[in-house]
Formats: C-alpha cells, sequence, structure tokens
C-alpha cells in the first residue's frame, strides 16, 4: 500500500452527475482490476476546513501505467464526491491504495458475470478494460449494469460500441420513457439473469453498488443454486 499526493490532469462528464477525474500517479504504481483507493480530501464543514477519506474504485485499466481514472457520483450533500465532482486540473489530492479483494484474476475466472447498478459499475469497467486491453479473448464475459434513465448510463458510448464476441453487454433501464424504445429494461432479477447469462452456474459472479441491490442480487443468485465461493460483491454504500 502506498501513500501519496497526486496531480489531476483531466476530469471529463460522463453523466449529468457523474465525472472521471484522471490523476497523474508514478508508472510503478500498481493495482489489480477492481481494487479502490482511499480519497483524503480536504473539504469544509461548517466552515472548518478538515480531511475526509472515502473509498473510490479505479476504473481505468491497471495497464494504463502513468494515470488512474477515479470516476465520482456526485450527492448535493455529499462531502467528498461533490468536492471531487467540483475538482479542477492541477489541484493535488492524497491518495492511498491499492485496497480490496474484488478482484479479477484471468489465471482462475475464465467465465466472469460483471452486475453493477449505478455507479457500482467502477471496477466492473476497470475489469473489461484489463481484458480488453490484454486480449483476453478466452475469457467469458456477460455484463448486466443498471440504470435509472438512458442518460444515467456511465460510459454508454464504450458500452455501446465494445460489444466482442467474448464480451456481452446488457444495459438495463429502471425508469423507461412511456414512449421507450430502449430494448432492455427492468431491474435485475431472476428472469433478466437467465436471459442474459446462458449458463448461469457457469461464471464468477462480481456484484457492485448500492448496498441493497447488491445483498438482493446475491440472495437471488443463492437461491438459483449459485455457490457461495462463486459470487463477490463490492458495498457503495446506501444508494451509489
Ligand atoms: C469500496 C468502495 C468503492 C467505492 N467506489 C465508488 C466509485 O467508484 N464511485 C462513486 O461515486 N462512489 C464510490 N463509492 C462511494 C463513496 O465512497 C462515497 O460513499 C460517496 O462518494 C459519497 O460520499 P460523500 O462524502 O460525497 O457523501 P457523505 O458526505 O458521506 O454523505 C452526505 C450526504 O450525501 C448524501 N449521500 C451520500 N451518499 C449517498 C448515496 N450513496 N446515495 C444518496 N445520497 C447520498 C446523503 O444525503 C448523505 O447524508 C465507493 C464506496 C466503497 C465502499
Amino acid at each position: 500500500m502506498l501513500k501519496f499526493t497526486s496531480k489531476v490532469i483531466e476530469v471529463f462528464d460522463e453523466t449529468p452527475d457523474t465525472r472521471t477525474i484522471r490523476f497523474e500517479v508514478d508508472p510503478s504504481f500498481s493495482f489489480k482490476p477492481g481494487q479502490f483507493v482511499m480519497i483524503n480530501a480536504d473539504v469544509k464543514v461548517n466552515g472548518e476546513k478538515k480531511i475526509i477519506k472515502r473509498a473510490y474504485s479505479i476504473s481505468s485499466s491497471p495497464l494504463k501505467k502513468e494515470h488512474i481514472d477515479l470516476t465520482v457520483k456526485t450527492y448535493e450533500t455529499g462531502l467528498v464526491s461533490k468536492r471531487l465532482y467540483f475538482i479542477k486540473k492541477d489541484e493535488k489530492m492524497e491518495i492511498s491504495g491499492p485496497f480490496g479483494h474484488f478482484i479479477f484474476d484471468e489465471n482462475i475466472h475464465k467465465h466472469i458475470a460483471l452486475i453493477g447498478a449505478g455507479s457500482g459499475i467502477t471496477p466492473l469497467m476497470c475489469m473489461m478494460r484489463y481484458i480488453q486491453d490484454k486480449n483476453l479473448d478466452n475469457i467469458e464475459v456477460d455484463i448486466i449494469y443498471s440504470s435509472k434513465t438512458p442518460d444515467d448510463i456511465i460510459f454508454r458510448e464504450e458500452f455501446l460500441k465494445n460489444s466482442k464476441r467474448n464480451i456481452k453487454i446488457n444495459l438495463t433501464i429502471t425508469r423507461p420513457a412511456q414512449n421507450n424504445s430502449w430494448k432492455l429494461t427492468g431491474r435485475i432479477d431472476e428472469q433478466m439473469l437467465r436471459h442474459c447469462i446462458k449458463e448461469i452456474n457457469s461464471p464468477y459472479y462480481y456484484i457492485a453498488g448500492p448496498t441493497p441491490m447488491v445483498e438482493e442480487t446475491n440472495k437471488l443468485l443463492k437461491q438459483i443454486g449459485v455457490s457461495e465461493e462463486k459470487i463477490k460483491l463490492e458495498r457503495f454504500g446506501a444508494n451509489a
């Protein structure tokens, strides 16, 4: 684990409430696909300067050696997410990491299902990018990503152009418009899992996002008969 001060080199808009912040890192900084870092953010609480710590999964591929991307959904009253949302190029922030056991390992996991909702897509995107960058065409990947509306789909363009033979991307919308034309709608339930994943007991499952969604999907998979050892969970908090 390292602790270092890192400079913001770029900020990208992803959706109306989510931005990616690209931090410069030393090329020797390494992490595994799915891990997170801790940000020590300088924020003002009741007019007083404080340092507040929060976890953020790395969304960029571990094979990109000189930067890491953090993709942050902002909340109106969220201390650190708001600070990060408005951070500017060249500002510095203290980072420590990497942390976590929510890790994809290509030597063990030959078929994976990446299931996410909201900002929970970040560690899953890191895994997908890693698999693509490393040309791991022998790994079967089924992605199910749930967002409220099409405008809330983080990394939407990248998903729409990156479906490959071994990477199947299913984007579901939970609040479709009345004149909806989006193909897949509704929450992630047993019917959707069976529709999107052909052999339901085959993959290793990685589930990330708001804690209630992660717990419900975990419960569902166990009821279906998926063994506990094949399910990994990353809980982001109440409503991520
Ligand atoms: C392992 C891990 C990885 C994570 N990775 C990411 C990531 O990649 N991207 C990302 O955006 N987040 C991620 N999170 C969540 C992140 O750590 C923070 O919890 C989140 O950014 C909110 O922090 P805050 O300081 O802005 O809000 P806080 O100051 O803690 O909350 C203040 C208020 O903001 C509102 N609020 C805060 N969080 C939520 C919420 N989730 N839903 C609704 N209202 C809320 C509430 O009104 C709350 O009372 C991750 C969490 C974990 C544990």
